[in-house]
């Protein structure tokens, strides 16, 4: 048998281009990449005919809640969400429990992940500040992707749990770290040559106008956004760029929220710094605007923003600006996403619909079908140091493809989906252009919604 598995017949997206080819697929690879039938048997072939092959999207910011809080999500639910929504690689967040602050809970959360992945994954490592700052070199060598600090927050003494809303002289809290801190974290990161990306909101501010807002007694989403305003996040940015330059950091704005963010960061690229950012559906679909139909599903940290934002964020990934779009995939139970806004927690599910709803930007005419696959796909392999093993469609790259048909429609049905707690922002929400079939590693795991394969998924570390 020469060939695994050949794909046919479909049509292939790369960034530069759309064309028609057939893939050969041998031992996980792509072996071949030919507008011509080559010859020689396969075990399995797929008929791609009217449909498009993109290089496997890969989703860089997802939090499974796997260890910790798996009443909410584990691995095994959203990496079979993910399958399900055309994502064959995601990056898994640090903030667990145990969080990935050294080296033993690197390997132990490799372990804990590799039983559960039906999609292959890469671990994001963390920074505590002085908790962790001689852990980093290790969680580097052992090929941690990134390193994500959440600027602002404050750190639980005995669990390393982050505190989402920190108030002076809380017991057994480590405060937030101060910016001398922050900086040598820097410093350490800037030696691996490795991304360090922030969670950018300003958290002494938002302290402060928590407070004076909570006082008027309301709870609606206006209120609320004016305790988290634009300034919060301009703030951090800002901080977080003047910094990155002293140090030669690879600086990245996790989730930007706003048209102040995006401006900072492409004055900052302009000259010539090597500073990158992101942006997730929920900023790019949603407004303040749309909290009366949606309500508190829509609750995420950093909070969505108002139309203008929205705008300048679509400006910012036609530019290039922003390099990636992720999910920020963050489940919380439904009973817990009901309530006082005040009290309800950020996040919601995403990995599952992150390439249905960019999908259908591209049907929309929002972006070209190449740059949803710069967006999704190469840009992130290549800033994370996984490309052209991931994020190519290339001879000798893994064979991981998302096939997508783009006449096929489908409304988003919060029950249908594969995570565990099923809060989305989208339900009700009409698609035009959905994945059809996952392949890692020339496995099917995803054919027409359903989930095919056991998990096979392994950890990928940087190159
Ligand atoms: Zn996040």
């Amino acid at each position: 048998m020469k060939w695994d598995h050949v794909i046919e017949n479909g049509e292939i997206v790369t960034e530069e281009a759309i064309y028609q080819a057939n893939i050969y697929i041998k031992a996980g690879k792509i072996a071949s990449i030919s507008a011509d039938k080559l010859d020689g048997e396969a075990k399995e072939i797929t008929d791609a005919k009217g449909l498009y092959i993109l290089p496997g999207l890969i989703d860089t910011h997802v939090h499974s809640r796997d260890g910790g809080a798996t009443y909410k999500e584990d691995f095994y639910h959203s990496t079979q969400a993910a399958a399900a929504g055309g994502i064959t690689t995601l990056f898994e967040m640090p903030n667990t429990n145990p969080p990935i602050n050294n080296a033993e809970n690197f390997n132990k959360q490799v372990e804990n992940l590799k039983k559960k992945a039906h999609v292959d994954f890469g671990l994001w490592g963390i920074c505590l500040g002085d908790l962790n700052i001689n852990e980093l070199q290790d969680l580097n060598e052992l090929g941690v992707i990134g390193f994500k600090y959440f600027w602002g927050y404050a750190v639980n003494k005995n669990t390393y749990g982050l505190i989402y809303n920190y108030v002076k002289g809380m017991k057994d809290v480590i405060p937030p770290s101060n910016d001398g801190e922050v900086y040598q974290m820097m410093e350490e990161v800037a030696k691996t040559g490795k991304t360090f990306a922030i969670h950018a909101e300003n958290s002494d501010l938002i302290n402060y106008l928590t407070t004076k807002v909570k006082k008027k007694g309301k709870s609606d989403y206006e209120t609320i956004l004016a305790s988290r305003p634009n300034l919060a996040e301009e703030l951090t940015i800002q901080t977080g760029i003047a910094m990155a330059k002293k140090t030669g950091l690879r600086l990245h704005i996790l989730h930007v929220s706003t048209a102040e963010g995006v401006d900072l960061i492409k004055r900052a690229q302009e000259e010539g710094y090597p500073i990158t950012a992101e942006t997730c559906p929920h900023y790019l679909f949603l407004t303040n605007e749309d909290y009366d139909k949606i309500g508190p599903a829509m609750k995420v940290y950093p909070l969505v923003k108002y139309k203008k934002d929205q705008d300048r964020l679509w400006e910012g990934i036609k530019e290039g600006t922003l390099s990636f779009v992720c999910s920020d995939h963050a489940p919380h139970t439904p009973e817990e996403k009901e309530g006082d806004l005040w009290n309800v927690p950020a996040g919601m599910c995403g990995v599952e619909t992150l390439a249905p709803l960019m999908l259908n930007a591209v049907s929309d005419k929002k972006i070209t079908f190449q740059k949803l696959v710069s967006l999704l796909s190469t840009n992130p392999a290549k800033q994370f140091g996984v490309y052209p093993q991931k994020g190519a469609l290339q001879v000798g790259s893994d064979a991981d493809l998302t096939i997508v048909d783009m006449n096929k429609q489908a409304i988003i049905k919060k029950e249908k989906l594969h995570s565990k707690s099923k809060v989305t922002a989208y339900d009700g929400v009409q698609i035009k252009g959905m994945p059809v079939m996952t392949i890692v590693r020339g496995t099917i795991v995803m054919k027409d919604g359903q989930i095919y394969a056991e998990p096979i998924g392994s950890l990928i570390t940087p190159k």
